[in-house]
C-alpha cells in the first residue's frame, strides 16, 4: 500500500485511538462529564497504551508526578487522549504499582481527529486539546508532496489549530520550490538540515503551545523530536514496521514536554498518522480559518463554493479588481487549492 493511499492502520496499536460517532452538532463535542467525585483532581494525559493511560496529576503544581490510571466504567466508550485533561481519583501518588482512575473529561478546546478514509463517516480522535500542528516534511528521501501538506493543514484549519511547517533533510535538496505552494498561506515555515536543525526557532514556537507534530515517517520527525526533547528517544532511521518497531517508543501517541531557553510547551508526537482522511471536514472552517477572505465572502451569494468556477464569488471579483492586492490573489490561491482537496477528497492521491 502507498503511503499516499492514506491512513494505513496496519502497524499502529488498537487501542489508543478509538472509534466515535460523529458529531453532527458541533465540531469540538463536549465531553465534559463530572461524576460525584469532590475528591478528584485534574491530570493531563500524556499517552495511552492498551487501556493504560499514563497521567501526570496536578500539571504545573509544584508536587505534580506522573501516575498509571485506568478509566472508570461510565468512561469505558469515551475516547480519552493523549491531551486530555481527566479528573483522577484513587491513588494518585503515582508510587510504584498503583494505578488511579479516570472519572471525568475536562472541557476540550481542540479535537485532532480524522476519518479512517475519505468516505467513512468513522473518525477517530487523535489528539485533545492541541492549539498548534508541526507539519514535518522532508525536501527529499521521501519526495515531499503539497497535496499530502495540504491535508494536514486542511485538518489543523477544521480543527481550530495554527499549523506550522518544517522542511527536513534541505541538506539533501533545495525546497524553494515545494515552498512556493505555501506562499499564500499565514504558515510559519522553518528549514532544518542535519548539522543546522533551527532547534532555538521552534523551540520558541513551541513555548506555551500544545503542539503536535505530524509526518510521515522517514521525514526526521524522530530526530527532531529527540534534539527538541532529549529525553523522548524516540526511535529513529528506517525501522521495519514489522520486526524493528519499539512498541512504547514509536508506535503511540506521546506527549513530551519541552523546555528550552524560552520557557516550556507540550510536544505530541504521533507516529502511524500518515494523512488525514478528510470525510468529517467541514468546508466552511477552511474558509474561516482565512479571517481576511471570510470577510469579503460575506457578500458571495449563498452557497457560494469560491471555486474558480463559481458565478459572482465576491472574494474572486475582489481579487480580480485588485482590491486584495497580490497577496489576497496568492491567498484565494492557496483557499482554492484547499477547498478543491477538500472537493476532490474521494479522488485518492
Ligand atoms: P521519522 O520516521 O520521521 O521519525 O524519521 P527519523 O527521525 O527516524 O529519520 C529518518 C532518517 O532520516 C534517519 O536515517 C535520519 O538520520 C535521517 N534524517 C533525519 N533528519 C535528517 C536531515 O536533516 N538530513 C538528512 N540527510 N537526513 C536526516
Ligand atoms: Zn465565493
Amino acid at each position: 500500500m502507498s503511503w499516499l493511499d492514506g491512513p494505513d492502520d496496519d502497524d499502529e496499536e488498537p487501542d489508543y485511538e478509538f472509534r466515535v460517532r460523529p458529531n453532527p452538532k458541533a465540531n469540538r463535542p463536549r465531553t465534559k462529564r463530572r461524576p460525584a467525585h469532590d475528591d478528584a483532581r485534574i491530570a493531563r494525559v500524556l499517552g495511552v497504551d492498551r487501556g493504560r493511560y499514563t497521567v501526570l496529576v496536578a500539571e504545573d503544581a509544584p508536587e505534580e508526578h506522573r501516575g498509571l490510571a485506568t478509566r472508570a466504567r461510565e468512561l469505558r466508550k469515551t475516547a480519552i487522549v493523549t491531551g486530555d485533561r481527566v479528573r483522577v481519583v484513587g491513588d494518585t501518588t503515582g508510587d510504584e504499582g498503583t494505578l488511579s482512575r479516570i472519572v471525568g473529561i475536562e472541557e476540550r478546546t481542540s479535537l485532532l481527529r480524522r476519518s479512517a478514509d475519505d468516505t467513512d463517516n468513522v473518525e477517530r480522535v487523535i489528539v485533545a486539546n492541541a492549539d498548534q500542528m508541526l507539519v514535518v516534511v522532508a525536501a527529499a528521501d521521501p519526495e515531499p508532496r503539497a497535496r499530502l501538506v495540504d491535508r494536514y493543514l486542511i485538518a489543523a484549519l477544521d480543527a481550530g489549530i495554527r499549523p506550522m511547517l518544517v522542511v527536513t533533510k534541505t541538506d539533501l535538496a533545495d525546497p524553494t520550490e515545494f515552498l512556493d505552494h505555501f506562499e499564500g498561506l499565514d504558515l510559519e515555515v522553518f528549514t532544518s538540515a542535519r548539522l543546522e536543525m533551527p532547534l532555538e526557532r521552534i523551540g520558541f514556537a513551541l513555548v506555551g503551545h500544545s503542539t503536535v507534530f505530524v509526518g510521515h515517517s522517514g521525514v526526521g520527525k524522530s530526530t527532531l523530536v529527540n534534539a527538541l526533547v532529549p529525553s523522548a528517544l524516540r526511535a529513529t532511521g528506517h525501522v521495519n514496521v514489522v520486526t524493528g518497531r519499539g512498541r512504547h517508543t514509536s508506535s503511540s501517541t506521546v506527549s513530551y514536554r519541552y523546555e528550552g531557553p524560552a520557557g516550556a510547551g507540550w510536544v505530541i508526537d504521533t507516529p502511524g498518522v500518515r494523512s488525514f482522511g478528510l470525510g468529517h471536514i467541514n468546508p466552511d472552517n477552511i474558509l474561516a480559518a482565512f479571517t481576511d477572505l471570510a470577510t469579503v465572502a460575506e457578500k458571495c451569494p449563498r452557497g457560494c463554493t469560491h471555486l474558480p468556477d463559481a458565478p459572482d464569488c465576491a472574494i474572486m471579483e475582489a481579487v480580480e479588481a485588485g482590491e486584495l492586492g497580490e497577496r489576497g490573489a496568492a491567498r484565494l490561491d492557496s483557499l482554492q487549492r484547499l477547498l478543491l482537496t477538500f472537493e476532490t477528497r474521494d479522488t485518492r492521491t
